[in-house]
């Protein structure tokens, strides 16, 4: 079955969005890491497509020595799996861009691994200050690539985007069959 990958700075709001789209309700929850199960959680979503939830990263506190082994294990996942169709890189649509999070792009565009640009938290945001920190963000992206990447904006909180994001996944899904 095909996975989809989320991931993302800590406390960007990565649990609260799994949440949101899982709904955390009748689902089956397995590991199809064994031995990483607590790094490397997959959801099995209506028995059709996997979402798997990434450690995250750039965690100061976390120690040279940790960070290192756990960009290692997302590193491996990312490289080795099969069944990875496309990944969810997650940003805090407060913020500008992030070097940490474009060097992680930058890393997954050497490697052709296909993915998509979550902004989370949007309810925190105005309308106008939000479509400047996007529209910022997107001529960052422009600086180094020729194309721009899927786009999605969602709030937890509010339960937006959710939508969207299953239809994208939903689309990808029915080309696969
Ligand atoms: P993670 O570390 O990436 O898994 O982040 P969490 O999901 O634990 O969220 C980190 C913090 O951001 C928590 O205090 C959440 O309540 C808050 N948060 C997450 N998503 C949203 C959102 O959409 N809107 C708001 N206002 N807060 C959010």
């Amino acid at each position: 079955r095909p996975e989809y990958a989320f991931i993302g700075r800590s406390n960007v709001g990565k649990s609260s969005l799994i949440n949101m789209l899982t709904n955390r309700k009748g689902l089956a929850m397995t590991s199809s890491t064994p031995g990483k199960t607590m790094l490397i959680n997959h959801f099995l979503i209506n028995d059709e497509w996997y979402l798997v939830d990434l450690p995250g990263y750039g965690y100061a506190r976390r120690g040279k020595e940790n960070r290192e082994r756990l960009q290692q294990i997302i590193e491996d996942y990312i490289l080795q799996r099969e069944s990875l169709t496309s990944l969810f890189v997650l940003v805090d649509s407060r913020h500008e861009p992030q070097k940490i999070d474009l060097a992680f792009m930058e890393w997954l565009g050497e490697n052709g691994v296909p993915f998509s640009i979550v902004f989370t938290k949007i309810d925190k945001l105005g309308p106008v200050r939000l479509k400047q920190n996007v529209e910022e963000y997107k001529q960052k992206l422009l600086e180094r690539w020729e194309e721009l990447p899927p786009v999605f904006v969602t709030s937890s909180e509010k339960r937006s985007g959710r939508e969207e994001l299953l239809d994208y996944i939903g689309q990808i899904n029915a080309s696969l069959r």
